[in-house]
């Protein structure tokens, strides 16, 4: 449902979790934020508000740097459960999606896992993103590969706990746009998200995956070709 993504200066668990909040009026049912720290994927996720996120967060505090993803969700494959909500994380690998992922039933029996640790359809690529990396590919190619394999409706974005200063994401039939500020960039599902922090933002084309890193945005076709993008300024008034 909302996708917030952020690699920057500021705390990105803070920046996050407004972005979050700046999407609750698309309505949710839970909703979930990871972070690289150290090696490994550090995440918390509740059902219910974001004020349950934030509780659990306040009970056992996560590590925080400049780089964070998040995601409020409306379920469609498996309840809203704890368990259910994005985050998903496998190995190094953490995703969040939004959309629906329909040969979802085929790529798990494909994948061979043992044991799932949710019950939804976008759980399979983080297992698939991690089975690319772990066989040597970057965040990017493996993303390349796993689109490939993957039909129906996604924005998916995805970090790697051993690569923490990058953040992938791809869209299809499923809207994502980028925020461009100062020595900072936002992923997200609606420019809502990130107006409070930048204005410059650019609209990602159907079947386009957008690479952040300090260094900045870069923006392929899903076949690796440069991107025709559409950039704007949002001009819009931030609602109280
Ligand atoms: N199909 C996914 C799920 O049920 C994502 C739903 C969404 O877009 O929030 O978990």
């Amino acid at each position: 449902c909302g996708i917030v993504g952020y690699l920057g200066h500021r705390d990105g668990l803070d920046v996050v979790l407004s972005g979050l909040r700046r999407l609750e009026y698309r309505g949710y049912d839970s909703a979930g934020i990871a972070v690289p720290s150290e090696g490994k994927i550090e995440w918390r996720k509740r059902a219910g508000k974001i004020g349950n996120l934030a509780s659990e967060i306040d009970e056992r505090p996560m590590p925080s740097g400049g780089v964070a993803i998040g995601h409020t969700r409306w379920a469609t494959h498996g309840a809203p459960t704890d368990r259910n909500s994005h985050p998903h994380v496998a190995g190094r690998i953490a995703i969040v999606h939004n959309g629906i992922i329909e040969n979802h039933d085929q790529l798990r029996a494909d994948l061979g896992v043992e044991e799932y640790g949710s019950d939804t359809d976008s759980e399979v690529a983080a297992h698939l993103l991690r089975r690319e990396v772990e066989g040597g590919k970057g965040l990017v190619d493996a993303m390349r590969a796993v689109v490939a394999v993957l039909e129906g409706a996604f924005t998916l974005v995805a970090i790697d706990a051993a690569d923490p200063q990058r953040i992938v994401a791809a869209r299809r039939n499923s809207p994502l746009v980028v925020g461009v500020g100062e020595g900072e960039y936002f992923v997200a599902s609606d420019v809502a998200a990130f107006i409070e922090f930048t204005r410059e933002a650019i609209e990602l084309g159907q079947d386009q995956i957008v690479e952040l890193t300090p260094a900045g945005v870069s923006i392929t076709t899903f076949d690796g070709q440069p991107a025709q993008t559409n950039e704007f300024h949002v001009d819009w008034d931030l609602a109280a």
